[in-house]
């Protein structure tokens, strides 16, 4: 049976001689991680800092005397930031905290965290500022690289992996910004397509890893074609490519497609038994202005089919519907 508790538990705690001892308090607050400071509001003086802020920051606790030394210890390119926000939240008797790199003796830099209590004296005026610096430079470290690897994943998601050019998803979603951009100023939109030859026969031909080594080397020779800052070039799939080209009309649209036809052609990969002996690439090109009603997948079956057309007529030429 439980025993019904006489006294609030702590009050045996209180009742120890040391808990009204000083000494005490100040020893617990200078073992602790975090710096504590007080800055009196009348003078804007450091009234106390804690001595763990020499081993943080190499500065001696009896170098803080006024709060410039505060702010002319804080990044410049944080300092202005950081001190109105500070100066503004404690004019309005908020408590509030702020994140700022400050100057080491030795130059560098640490990040810190200060957050901030604003004591008021009994007729509600602000009396002193009391904190508490924290080192948060390991965390944001951390950010920092997380950061920096969400960037790298957010690039490789766009990127194909034997290529290094622009994947499937990033034209999907390129096409549909281009889509609607060019149906709101009724602007040209331009889609290339461009499908290997008889890449099977290449493959079982010469095996799969110089299959992959022939993708790597078009996509090289089709990667220096001009396309305008806009232009996009693509893995579409398999062995095929894309170039999708805002603002550009039929006419510009075939010549481009020409020249990556001819490009591939210059190349001449051995092909023993493609009828052009080397490897080459059929191309259909579509050109649209798009109506209001239309959509970007319909733009890019049409185009599908000027490349079936492309092969259907003997591979290793363009089909525009400019030509066709
Ligand atoms: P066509 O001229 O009609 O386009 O004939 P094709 O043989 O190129 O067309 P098909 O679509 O029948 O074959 C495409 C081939 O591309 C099949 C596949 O083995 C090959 N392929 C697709 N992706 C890759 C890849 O990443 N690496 C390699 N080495 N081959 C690939
Ligand atoms: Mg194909
Ligand atoms: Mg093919």
């Amino acid at each position: 049976m439980n025993m019904p508790l006489q006294h609030n538990y702590f009050d045996q705690f209180r009742a120890l001689p040391e808990a009204n001892d000083p000494a005490l308090y100040k020893t617990l607050l200078e073992s602790t991680m975090a710096i504590p400071w007080k800055i009196d509001w009348a003078t804007m003086r450091f009234v106390y800092i804690g001595p763990q802020i020499e081993p943080l920051l190499g500065w001696s606790q009896d170098s803080w005397i006024s709060v410039e030394d505060w702010a002319s210890r804080i990044h410049p390119e944080d300092r202005d930031n950081v001190v109105n926000f500070c100066v503004s939240q404690s004019v309005a008797g908020v408590d509030h905290e702020a994140d700022y790199r400050a100057l080491t003796k030795d130059k560098g830099y640490v990040w810190i965290r200060d957050v901030v209590h604003v004591v008021r004296n009994e007729a509600g005026e602000v009396e002193s500022l009391i904190g508490f610096m924290f080192d948060i430079s390991e965390r944001k470290r951390i950010e920092h690289e997380l950061l920096k690897m969400q960037k790298k994943l957010e690039a490789l998601s766009f990127e194909d992996g034997l290529t290094g050019c622009a994947n499937r998803r990033l034209l999907d979603e390129r096409l549909q910004v281009e889509w609607n951009a060019a149906r709101a100023v009724q602007r040209p939109l331009s889609l290339v397509l461009l499908d290997i030859d008889h890449f099977k026969q290449y493959n079982d031909l010469y095996g799969h890893v110089q299959g992959d080594a022939c993708l790597v080397q078009v996509a090289g020779a089709l990667k220096q074609i001009g396309l305008g800052t806009r232009g996009i070039f693509a893995r579409y799939g398999g062995e095929e490519f894309a170039l999708l080209l805002p603002e550009t009309d039929e006419a510009e649209a075939q010549a481009i497609a020409e020249q990556c036809r001819a490009a591939v052609e210059a190349l001449q990969i051995r092909q023993d038994h493609s009828p052009f002996a080397a490897v080459t690439v059929s191309v259909g090109v579509g050109t649209v202005i798009p109506p209001v009603d239309g959509e970007a997948r319909h733009f890019c079956d049409a185009v599908d089919k000027l490349l079936y057309t492309a092969k259907q007529a003997g591979r290793n030429r363009v089909v525009s519907t400019f030509s066709a």
